[in-house]
Order: structure tokens, then sequence, then C-alpha cells
């Protein structure tokens, strides 16, 4: 399963959403985000999205409760 993780640096948080989940902008595919200004991040399991988050480097580390990934 495909795991995203939103990076949002202005707020100092990361979020981690399953695939398909609602608050995925399904327009990011293909979008030229930034790691360091942020964006969405997609993984192709929970671990490398895990990693991904502790790399991140925000302080605000949450799991989306919508889609409770
Ligand atoms: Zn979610």
């Amino acid at each position: 399963m495909t795991y995203w993780i939103h990076i949002a640096r202005s707020i100092d948080r990361v979020t981690l959403h399953k695939d398909r989940c609602a608050e995925v902008p399904s327009s990011t595919i293909g979008s030229s985000s930034d790691f360091w200004e942020g964006g969405w991040f997609d993984y192709p399991d929970k671990e490398r999205a895990l990693a991904a988050m502790e790399q991140a480097g925000t302080s605000d580390q949450r799991r989306c409760a919508l889609c409770k990934a």
C-alpha cells in the first residue's frame, strides 16, 4: 500500500496518510514539490514513509485522524 506524508514547514508539522485518503490532493502526482519547502510525498510502504517523516525534521509528527494511517 502506498503511504503519503505531508510536510508543512510553515507549521513545523509532518502528517502520515494512507493512499486514497480524502485529504491527499489528487493533483500532487507529478507536481514539483520541493522537499525543503514541503509538500506531498508518496512512498511504497509504511516503513519508508515513517523514515521520511523522521528525516523531515519537523517537531510535530502526526498520523492522519481521518484515514488512521
Ligand atoms: Zn489521511
